[in-house]
């Protein structure tokens, strides 16, 4: 008799993989536990999804190398929901295991090179050497130096990778087989030699007159203990008696003190933080009894609350009952500025039962939550994370709520598994038979459609909680401004009074720039040039710390220059506006005052979120410039002032989802104005006062807002009405990927009848030295998406053996955003 296992390689291939095994492993491998397999030279950790005796008939099947487990750490419900995702996105189950798995579960033996995927990466700021290796991480989980060599394409690789290692992108072979090490605290106790009385005093006696300090810490021991009967840890006593660790070593050297061990969480938080009932609101009581009886009845209920309406209370309310019956809660969060703030409210009312998924945190602690909510322990009843922690080992999911559903990070650009977190995990609840709430302020269109077709149900709650009311909203026509000069650098005279004021009430100000819109330029007054990186189509950005300019896209940096490079004159300004301008004029403006920002630069770190949320909460901040990271879920009850900088960058996006993403922005920033008492006041600066979309933000009204972008969607074949997918063609070939796009295009036209747009040169045509196409292709509702996928897929097979075209990278994004 033959006997196989059926596995998933973390490596981006469509096809799962047999290898054969021996009659006792046939009867000890589980579904679900992970072998190490050999593909060509090199180990992978592999992962057995099936166990049979059909030997494959392409491949001689190979053994395996070692059995890793010894139980399943993925159930059959995430293996279901991989397969799904490859499916629905048009991706290799291989990138669907790969993104889902802690990289410390995906050991690989000869690996030289991998990423380190808890550090937060700024493409912008590698070199191009650096990125390209960067890069070939993303679609293989290491390298070795020769792969490095060939990528390269030189032989001194190694200062390369070395500087790769100084910015914690990459660690080194025996980094990566580092196991993971559970974080053990060191004990102390006393020795049993001292646990009689006589025997203690006489110690206490014998202390010689130089081992002074070493009595007075075994006198504070017993304080300790005194105090409450927990164990003591060597840390601290040492902080209490305001000893070094060296003199308890010298204790334990002597046999007073023994050490002991126990395990403790990395993550572990307040457990006697645990607050009393809850009291919902008349209003919110109201939604939360529509939520119920919504779930009897549908399997996805919106809650469409204004800002500060207290939907974080509700979602608590609903928790409770979940986990009260043993069911796990899954809380997805758009992005990880918010979970601090949020992590304190739920642990609040939920102790230790709270878990955290996400980015930031190390290969350790990440596989610390995945063996918990594995083992349905306690400590992991309800997960809160970011997209991919619907990836985690669930087994038993009674709720999953979505938050803030509206905002687009739910959705995984890059790399492969190009998915969408909400949209993912309504089909994953629906395998574990559970309930998804989706909760948002301005909810996506696709969302409210789909609440107003019935297909989900609708709970509305129109007031804030304590009878706050909406913020003011007043409109500063930007032009009207400067035409009278009432503009000083990019400060309306109204909106100055108007900081001005909330200092003297000792209010604080958020000050939104919406970095997605035109960043510092630098132009030339004479002949207009504006510098452009020469790898790819972009104007570099000026950095006046660094009196820089660079590429956002590729990294690339000059100094900044004294003169044109065209005509040669020194005239030169720079023009337009990001966060660090706005800083520097507030600092101006208001030099007394304790100015903050919010972006990707200052929030590079594991904990710099909370550094910045925790100083502006404790008010120690007066005012947070920032991004759209501001306009997420932030609660903070001294906001009297919130000021958009400019409107119209936002508006004015090539994009069909622009009016309604700027609609959602402005209305959630203005939404974190004015959240305890006083009613806020929101400033918005734009030269278009009369827009639709800034009327309807200014009125409050999604529904108005709603209906203009659904008809919108309709006529120009928009989504909810249609699917898109995007297929997005690279090269550095230029004619190549040109007659390349042109050539998909055109098969993909003869063979399906609907929509296919393109082939399109997006708005920055080249990054890196790459040449960009994009093809759209557009599936109405009523056509068959999966038989549509099958043919765009054959096509695509088709174009990969056309061999001038094989080097042209396509990668397929389903329901593109
Ligand atoms: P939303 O998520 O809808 O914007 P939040 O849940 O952040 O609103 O609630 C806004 C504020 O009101 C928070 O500071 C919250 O603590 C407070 N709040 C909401 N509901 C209650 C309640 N039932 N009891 C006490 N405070 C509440
Ligand atoms: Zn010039
Ligand atoms: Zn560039």
């Amino acid at each position: 008799m033959n006997y196989f296992i059926e596995v998933i390689l973390p490596l981006s291939l469509p096809k799962t993989f047999t290898y054969s095994i021996s009659e006792s492993e046939y009867s000890y491998i589980k579904k679900g536990f992970r072998v190490a397999v050999p593909v060509k030279n090199k180990i992978y950790t592999a992962l057995v999804i099936d166990l049979h005796q059909t030997a494959p008939t392409l491949y001689e099947a190979k053994e395996i190398n070692q059995i890793l487990d010894e139980k399943p750490i993925v159930n059959e419900f995430q293996i279901n929901h991989w397969f799904w995702i490859a499916s629905y996105y048009m991706c290799n189950i291989g990138d669907v295991y790969r993104g889902a798995l802690p990289s410390a579960l995906l050991l690989e033996s000869e690996t030289i090179i991998s990423q380190r995927k808890e550090t937060l990466i700024n493409e912008g700021e590698l070199s191009d050497d650096e990125f390209l290796i960067y890069e070939a991480l993303q679609s293989q989980s290491s390298l070795k130096v020769q792969n490095i060599i060939d990528i390269l394409n030189k032989k001194t690789v190694l200062p390369v990778i070395q500087k790769l290692i100084h910015k914690n992108i990459i660690s080194l072979e025996e980094e990566i087989q580092e196991e993971y090490k559970p974080k053990l605290i060191r004990y102390i106790r006393l020795h049993e030699n001292y646990l009689s009385e006589e025997k203690l005093i006489a110690l206490l006696d014998n202390f010689n007159k130089n081992a002074n300090k070493q009595k007075e810490l075994v006198l504070q021991y017993f304080q300790l203990q005194a105090l409450d009967k927990k164990p003591i840890s060597v840390k601290q006593l040492a902080e209490t008696a305001k000893a070094s660790s060296a003199i308890v070593k010298a204790l334990v050297d002597k046999q007073i003190f023994e050490e002991y061990y126990i395990q403790e969480d990395r993550i572990n938080f307040d457990k006697n933080k645990q607050e009393n009932e809850l009291s919902l609101s008349k209003a919110q009581q109201k939604a939360y009894d529509e939520i119920e009886k919504s779930f009897s009845e549908k399997e996805v209920c919106l809650l469409h609350g204004v800002t500060s309406s207290g939907k974080t209370e509700i979602y608590i309310k609903l928790i409770e009952n979940y986990i009260g019956v043993g069911k796990q809660v899954l809380y997805l969060l758009p992005e990880i500025a918010l979970t601090t703030q949020l992590v304190a409210r739920l642990t609040k009312h939920f102790g230790n039962k709270v878990a955290v998924f996400h980015s930031k945190y190390s290969n350790n602690e990440r596989v610390e939550v995945w063996n918990q909510v594995l083992s349905s322990s306690e400590k992991a009843q309800v997960v809160i994370g970011a997209r991919s922690a619907l990836f985690l080992p669930f087994s038993n999911l009674g709720l999953i709520i979505v938050d803030e559903e509206h905002e687009p990070t739910f959705k995984q650009q890059d790399p492969a598994p190009r998915y969408h977190a909400r949209d993912s995990a309504i089909v994953l609840a629906n395998a574990h038979q559970a309930k998804v709430l989706l909760g948002s302020a301005t909810p996506s269109i696709e969302t409210y459609y789909n609440a107003q077709s019935g297909k989900f149900g609708l709970v509305t709650l129109k007031e804030r909680f304590g009878q706050v009311q909406m913020p003011e909203i007043q409109l500063v026509d930007l032009k009207d401004g400067y035409f009278r000069k009432k503009i000083k650098g990019h400060f309306s005279t109204t909106l100055i009074e108007n900081i001005t004021e909330a200092f003297a009430n000792n209010e604080q100000v958020i000050l939104f720039q919406n970095r997605r819109g035109f960043s510092p330029v630098l132009e030339c007054m004479t002949c207009g040039h504006v510098p452009q990186c020469p790898q790819c189509d972009v104007s570099l950005t000026y950095h006046k710390y660094k009196n820089q300019l660079r590429c956002h896209y590729c990294g690339h940096s000059i100094a900044k220059p004294t003169n044109c490079h065209v005509c040669a004159s020194v005239d030169l300004e720079t023009k337009g506006f990001g966060t660090e301008q706005i800083e520097l004029e507030l600092a101006e403006l208001f030099p007394t005052k304790n100015i903050k920002r919010m972006d990707q630069d200052t929030t590079r770190g594991k904990y710099s979120f909370e550094k910045i949320i925790d100083g502006f909460k404790n008010r120690e901040i007066d005012v947070l410039v920032g991004t759209q990271m501001l306009a997420k879920g932030l609660d903070f009850d001294n906001v009297t002032l919130v000021g958009i900088m400019n409107a119209d960058n936002m508006l004015y996006h090539p994009d069909f989802r622009a009016f309604e993403r700027s609609f959602q922005m402005m209305t959630q920033v203005a939404g974190r104005s004015g959240r305890a008492e006083k009613r806020g006041k929101v400033i918005i600066q734009t030269f278009n006062p009369l827009h639709n979309i800034i009327q309807q933000v200014t009125n409050n009204d999604y529904e108005g807002m709603y209906k203009e972008q659904l008809y919108e969607r309709r006529i120009y074949f928009y989504p909810p009405f249609y699917r898109l997918i995007k297929l997005t063609l690279k090269h550095r070939d230029f004619e190549k990927l040109k007659e390349g796009s042109m050539w998909l295009y055109q098969v993909l036209k003869q063979h399906l009848s609907i929509p296919v747009l393109g082939p399109e040169e997006p708005a920055i045509g080249r990054i890196r030295n790459e040449y960009i196409r994009t093809i759209m292709i557009k599936i109405p509702n009523e056509t068959s998406v999966q038989g549509t996928k099958k043919t765009i897929q054959k096509v695509l097979n088709s174009f990969d053996v056309v061999s001038q075209y094989r080097t042209i990278k396509v990668t397929v994004n389903v329901d593109f955003y």
